[in-house]
């Protein structure tokens, strides 16, 4: 499969619009922040497992978010070389010693809300796969039960007018 120049923005946008069709949501539930000064930001890579990736935190934040949908998206230049996208949740959130087991295979929060909603565990499993196939990373973090969760996937910045890493 060739890597080739994403325009993170569209395909984040696509995948908001998927997301929001399956879960019957409001356009304004799910909302991409504009980059400062509109800057396109762009990765190398393979688009379908880039928008798999994109796809299985998107969905997180909205099956994790029984009492309402409330997700932004932001995507950011990183220490020059990186993009960031971050995609914050308003939802059920997570106890700090589960920041990194989430992304084991097959590994579930066990409780009573995440019981009742269904999963394999294997979505950030294959997150954090994709990500290392593109040399980036991706890290979740938040405040507490019911504070809501921020997943961070950072991928190597791509200059579309030279077609390679910055
Ligand atoms: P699958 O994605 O395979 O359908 P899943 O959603 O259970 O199943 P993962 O996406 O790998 O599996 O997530 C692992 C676990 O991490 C989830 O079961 C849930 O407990 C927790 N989790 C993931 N995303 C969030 C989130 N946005 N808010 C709260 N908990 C989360
Ligand atoms: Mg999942």
């Amino acid at each position: 499969q060739g890597r080739t120049v994403i325009d993170l923005q569209s395909l984040v946008a696509d995948c908001i619009a998927v997301t929001l069709q399956r879960y019957h949501l409001p356009p304004e539930s799910i909302v991409l922040d504009p980059t400062p000064g509109a800057v396109r930001l762009y990765t190398l890579g393979i688009s379908d497992d880039l928008r798999t990736a994109v796809l299985n935190i998107l969905d997180n934040a909205a099956k994790y978010s029984p009492e309402g949908v409330h997700v932004r998206c932001s995507l950011a230049i990183d220490r020059y070389t990186w993009v960031a996208l971050t995609i914050s949740d308003t939802g059920i959130g997570l106890a700090p010693d589960q920041f990194k087991r989430i992304f084991k295979r097959f590994y579930r929060v066990q409780g009573r809300t995440v019981s009742k909603i269904k999963g394999t565990g294997l979505g950030l499993f294959l997150v954090r796969t994709i990500a290392r196939q593109h040399g980036g990373s991706v890290t979740a973090e938040s405040s507490g039960h019911n504070q809501g969760t921020t997943v961070t996937l950072t991928l190597p910045r791509a200059n579309p007018a030279t077609q390679s890493a910055f």
